[in-house]
């Protein structure tokens, strides 16, 4: 039976606010029902820190946000496990729970200091996504549409140094969001699989957000897989077309580039928190309104059908679905 895993889930945002206001058990009042009709068993849990708190706050956002997780985890102990290691994934679904890995969405909350890694890792965290769609001390992220900017970089001194420790330590590094330049540098200096947790081809929808296929076949090449994003703007170029069809266009272009074996999922479901979206933010300025093309977790079985439809068998959805993912991670973590 397939291991189902979203590999970008940004929930944590929402439930680090709701908690402020006082609410508890917030993961399994306002997402456990979605994530059981889906089939779910394990979520990417994505720290986030909105432009608004950087630099800053950035450490303090995150810190929250982990702390939110585990408080969540000891109030819903029957029902979320906060997993760390393939042992504790495996354990979560056996007894019923959703297994939640948590992942850096950009190392901002590091700022410029190494030693914070390990610290992230002692508490949980083991996947890093380097940069965000904006520029830190790691490197440039891919901005969403063109913005004036002078000549774009690839990643620094900090970012090399980075991506050695993240390894070292048994963090699997992932490259959505980071710049062309970037992505280069990222291939140089990696030396274990590499993910692109949420980003989808850009031969079918032109974007900088999503991978060219050279850069398909470079992530293959290291063993690593891609998350595939259910938002509007990563599915198609148009509103119109961009529907649960079109997101499998993009599983396919891969299986049919590299192989059913680096495809996987990276949901990015967004529409539940553009509320908290800041009014300066990139993210609220675009000119295309963001949108999820599925309806959610719950729309898990109509992907399997869709597969299934295309002629995928049963093995290799079970792959897509995660066990791609699970190879990676049993690869990568210590
Ligand atoms: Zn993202």
């Amino acid at each position: 039976m397939a291991h189902v895993i979203d590999g970008h889930f940004d929930l944590l945002m929402d439930v680090t606010i709701q908690r402020d206001r006082g609410k508890k058990k917030v993961i399994e009042t306002d997402y456990l029902p979605n994530f059981k009709e889906g089939g779910i068993d394990s979520i990417v849990s994505a720290i986030f820190v909105d432009d608004s708190f950087l630099p800053e706050m950035g450490l303090r956002k995150a810190l929250q946000q982990i702390s939110a997780l585990h408080a969540e985890a000891d109030e819903s102990s029957e029902k979320i496990k906060v997993c760390k290691n393939i042992e504790d994934l495996n354990k979560a679904k056996k007894e019923d729970k959703i297994g939640f890995v948590l992942s850096l969405e950009g190392a901002e909350p590091l700022y410029n200091d190494l030693s914070l890694l390990r610290s992230f890792y002692e508490l949980g965290v083991r996947l890093i996504g380097l940069v965000w769609s904006r520029r830190n001390w790691v490197g440039d992220g891919s901005h969403f549409s063109a913005v004036r900017e002078g000549r774009k970089g690839g990643i620094t001194d900090f970012g090399v140094q980075l991506i050695e420790e993240a390894e070292k330590l048994g963090m699997v590094i992932d490259v959505s969001h980071i710049n062309d330049e970037g992505f280069t540098d990222v291939m140089e200096f990696a030396k274990n699989p590499v993910i692109a947790s949420h980003s989808n081809c850009r031969t079918l929808a032109n974007t900088m957000r999503n991978l060219t296929d050279d850069q398909i076949k470079a992530i293959a090449s290291t063993g690593g897989m891609i998350g595939m994003n259910a938002v509007n703007f990563f599915v198609s170029e148009h509103d119109k077309d961009s529907d649960i069809e079109h997101l499998i266009d993009h599983m396919d272009h891969i299986s049919k580039l590299v192989g059913v074996q680096h495809v996987g999922l990276g949901f990015d479901f967004m529409d539940p928190f553009m509320k908290y979206v800041s009014p300066e933010s990139s993210l609220a300025t675009m000119q295309r309104k963001p949108f999820d093309v599925i309806k959610g977790h719950t729309s898990v079985p109509e992907i399997t059908h869709s597969l299934m439809k295309r002629g995928y068998k049963d093995g290799d959805i079970e792959l897509i679905l995660g066990q791609n993912f699970m190879r990676v991670l049993r690869e990568v973590w210590k």
